[in-house]
């Protein structure tokens, strides 16, 4: 486009020979105008078209305030003059003819044009820029609000341990704020003990990506700076960011969840009444000590006992007052056996007893007699005084049998033998039912 075309008060101006300077301006994708007392002189295409201005002759001698949006107009409100001072764009609004509000950076140059004061005012269109640099700053907002509200601990950290960000939950996790420990290595929030090993698992594996530690659920011990060790289940998966490589750690404390598997387990494998070992945890146990009986040559002694007369107290005191009874039982036979033996609650008032890591079994007489005795003493229940005796049946390993199965059946036939033959007594199984005591 010729210069003529759309400079147009050139007689004033008289820019018509400014040249190269003009075909420059005029080709420039920001708007550039010419003022003279305050009043456009002239308008690039560019400019007239972000204004919305069909011909360049609309312009002419428009107040260039016109143009701005009345948030703004106070900057020109002593005139283009003072605002050419400036050496840097100032941020303002436009206002377009149609009324569209365009954001924008302005610059004014003065000059001097046959001694008369003129400015070229040039402006860029920011709009899409503004648009774009807030959807960012949006988003980031709402991955920031994410992270803030989301349960999980969320942190993450450089190629050499260095904690980048550490988000609210992970504060409440391990007990310090993210200004305390960004800049940390990511070792200090596990136990201290774990340290120096998990920082050469860092160093080795981690940081390069490699290790079997990387992109599934894990557990293992964080550090809490009041409560101390904690069992936490965490993922730790890494990215590349230009030439950086970032991990990410989500993570949990898992206390509640552990210790509800662990109720769970425990309900599962004891008694609910009295907190003994329940059958199923028995015969586990008796499996195992079996195992390790006959690795170490050692002998085993296994005791039946049901109480002798016990439905009497259900049938007289009630049900609640039995309860009493079996409570109190249960834990009179925990006190005459060894740490390591185990007494276990099998049935109503059914009870085993495995004495283990035996030299010989000669001792099972002797705590037979112990069990006896120790229900000897009145149990107080339901507000009377109540006296009961057991039937005690023996069996051992390896003598009678090495089978676990074959070792409770025998113990219980003796017991058996006992009952039929006037209770309150122990027996020891063999074949021919030989008793050993009374
Ligand atoms: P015996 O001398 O022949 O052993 O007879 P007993 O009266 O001891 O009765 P038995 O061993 O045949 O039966 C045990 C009774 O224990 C049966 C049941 O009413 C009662 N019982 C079973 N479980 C519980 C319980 O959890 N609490 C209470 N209070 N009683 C129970
Ligand atoms: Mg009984």
């Amino acid at each position: 486009m010729a210069i003529e075309e759309t400079v147009v008060n050139l007689d004033i101006l008289d820019l018509a020979h400014a040249g190269w300077a003009m075909n420059l301006v005029q080709s420039a994708s920001n708007l550039f105008t010419i003022c003279v007392d305050d009043r456009i002189q002239y308008m690039n295409p560019a400019g007239l078209k972000l204004l919305g201005i069909d011909a360049a002759e609309d312009a002419i001698n428009q107040k260039f305030i016109n143009f701005i949006h009345n948030d703004y107009k106070e900057y020109l409100a002593f005139g283009l003059e003072v605002l050419a001072e400036e050496d840097d764009f100032i941020p303002l609004k436009l206002v377009t003819l149609k009324g569209e509000e365009l954001d924008a950076k302005l610059l004014i140059h003065e000059l001097q044009i046959k001694g008369k004061a003129a400015y070229i005012v040039e402006v860029q269109d920011i709009t899409a820029y503004k648009r774009a640099s807030e959807a960012v700053r949006d988003r980031e907002h709402r991955i920031k609000s994410i992270l803030n509200t989301v349960s999980e601990g969320i942190i993450t950290f450089d190629s050499e341990g260095k904690i980048q960000t550490f988000n609210p939950a992970a504060e409440k996790v391990f007990g310090c704020t993210a200004n305390e420990i960004i800049g940390h290595h990511v070792v200090e929030l596990l136990p201290h003990d774990k340290h120096e090993k998990f920082r050469r698992i860092f160093d080795r594996k981690v940081a390069h990506g490699r290790s079997s530690l990387m992109g599934k659920p894990i557990e293992f011990n964080g550090y809490n700076r009041t409560k101390g060790k904690f069992p936490m289940e965490i993922t730790i998966s890494s990215m590349q960011v230009g030439h950086e490589r970032i991990f990410t750690a989500v993570l949990r404390d898992i206390t509640e969840r552990i210790q509800t598997v662990e109720r769970i387990r425990h309900l599962a494998h004891h008694d609910t009444l009295t907190g003994l070992p329940n059958r199923h945890l028995f015969t586990d146990r008796l499996h195992h000590a079996i195992k390790l009986s006959h690795r170490y040559d050692r002998a085993l002694v296994l005791m039946f006992i049901d109480l002798d007369k016990f439905k009497p107290i259900n049938d007289t005191l009630g049900h609640e007052a039995g309860d009493v009874v079996l409570i109190e039982v249960a834990q009179r036979f925990k006190n005459i056996i060894r740490e390591s033996d185990t007494v276990a609650r099998i049935g109503g008032d059914e009870f085993i007893i495995l004495l283990e890591e035996l030299d010989s079994v000669e001792i099972g007489p002797v705590v037979a007699q112990k069990v006896l005795d120790c229900l000897e003493e009145p149990i107080m229940a339901g507000g009377r005084e109540c006296t009961l005796g057991a039937s005690v049946g023996l069996a051992c390993y390896p003598d009678d049998t090495m089978d676990a199965e074959e070792l409770m059946r025998y113990a219980d036939e003796a017991m058996y033998a006992v009952k039929t033959s006037g209770r309150n007594g122990y027996r020891r199984y063999d074949s021919k039912l030989s008793v050993l005591g009374t």
